[in-house]
């Protein structure tokens, strides 16, 4: 994972050479039994082991908290999909073609990942199931993120989607917050924050080149079915941007509500806004990182415990390289070159046998 191989037969094909013997002891196995491995292996060691590597970091205070809280994101990620494989774990759904309606099996998870000031630390995923839906996956996530990292975080940062219930109630019983992107799914709510938005002014706020209009009003009792009060913060945002082809200024503006447990004396509106923008970061930081860099989509072993097996591996592999890029590497030098530079020079240190093997 570390040398992003991106196969198991990329593997089998290096496993003559002379570094795994330095490293690991012994040949590497075949993709085969890699693939076997894989599939039988106890997913809550992996786990264990993230953890461990959370526990050392969170023990040398190189986790710093995000506007004043630490901040949990959750995100739903379709990571396969295919029209002739399919597994016990598969969803499936009906896709129309110019050939006519087709079955389509395909993969999701729901990752949960510490936002930290300075790099994300990747903490737990689960699968989707047949006959659930993401947010379903996502309390069994959260459930046992509550159970094995009690204090990791304040605030769980999440998509429209998760505006349910059952979610809210879970987090808010384990004395969390939630600040979820408030869209048509809560239209009640969104319609009476419209409605009062129209009747206040906004708070101004410039950095750069953007110009920040908010609003921030506490005490909604619209969504019944959450049977408390809710925070409503909305943000128009609008970007001066120079056109390269024109050489000319354009604005662009962009409308972004949250809903949120916190009150108002928890948190100021410029981290409510700061906060609901961090959930880009799974997506930026971590979910597009791992798939154009790390492979995190290949399908290494088409079996439901494996292909998790692997997500979970390379988060703790993601983890522990970021660890050692922000922990370890000199700003000049981490600032100089990109993260992918960085991988690369340890792959090659690995084949040209300048790594050292430290021992335990
Ligand atoms: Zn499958």
């Amino acid at each position: 994972m570390l040398v992003r191989m991106g196969s198991l037969n990329a593997l089998e094909q290096e496993g003559g050479n002379r570094f795994w013997s330095r490293w690991v002891g012994s040949k590497v196995p075949s993709a085969d039994t890699m693939g076997r491995v894989f599939s039988q292996m106890d997913l809550e060691v992996i786990r264990w082991c993230i953890h461990y590597v959370y526990s050392r970091l969170k023990r040398n205070k190189a986790l710093k908290k995000t506007h004043g809280v630490d901040v949990l994101i959750v995100d739903g990620h379709e990571s396969s999909s295919s029209y002739l494989r399919c597994c016990a774990g598969c969803l499936s759904r009906r896709v129309h073609t110019k050939d006519g309606d087709r079955i389509q099996y395909y993969h999701r998870n729901v990752i949960a990942m510490l936002s930290g000031k300075d790099f994300p630390l990747l903490v737990d995923v689960e699968e989707q199931q047949p006959g659930e839906d993401e947010v379903a996956c996502a309390i069994r996530l959260i459930t046992r993120v509550l159970t094995q990292y009690p204090r990791a975080f304040d605030v769980v940062v999440v998509d429209g989607l998760y505006l349910r219930a059952p979610f809210f109630h879970l987090l808010v019983a384990h004395g969390k917050h939630v600040i979820a992107v408030l869209k048509d799914e809560r239209r009640d709510l969104l319609e009476d924050a419209r409605a009062l938005f129209s009747l206040e002014e906004p708070r101004i706020e410039i950095s750069g080149t953007t110009q920040r209009k908010m609003w921030d009003i506490e005490g909604f009792r619209s969504w019944e079915a959450l049977d408390r009060q809710v925070r409503v913060v909305r943000s128009v945002e609008t970007r001066t941007v120079r056109r390269q082809l024109s050489g000319q200024s354009q604005h662009e503006t962009a409308e972004w509500l949250w809903a949120t447990t916190l009150s108002q004396k928890e948190a100021g509106t410029h981290a409510i806004v700061g906060l609901g923008h961090d959930r880009w970061l799974i997506e930026n930081k971590a979910i597009n990182e791992m798939v154009t860099y790390w492979y995190a989509d290949h399908v290494y072993k088409h079996h439901p415990r494996a292909i998790c097996a692997f997500w979970l591996t390379l988060m703790l592999v993601l983890n522990l390289f970021r660890a050692l890029m922000y922990l370890n590497i000199k700003p000049q030098l981490r600032h100089r070159h990109s993260s992918l530079y960085i991988a690369r020079l340890i792959s090659s240190g690995l084949y040209d046998g300048t790594l050292q093997h430290i021992p335990p």
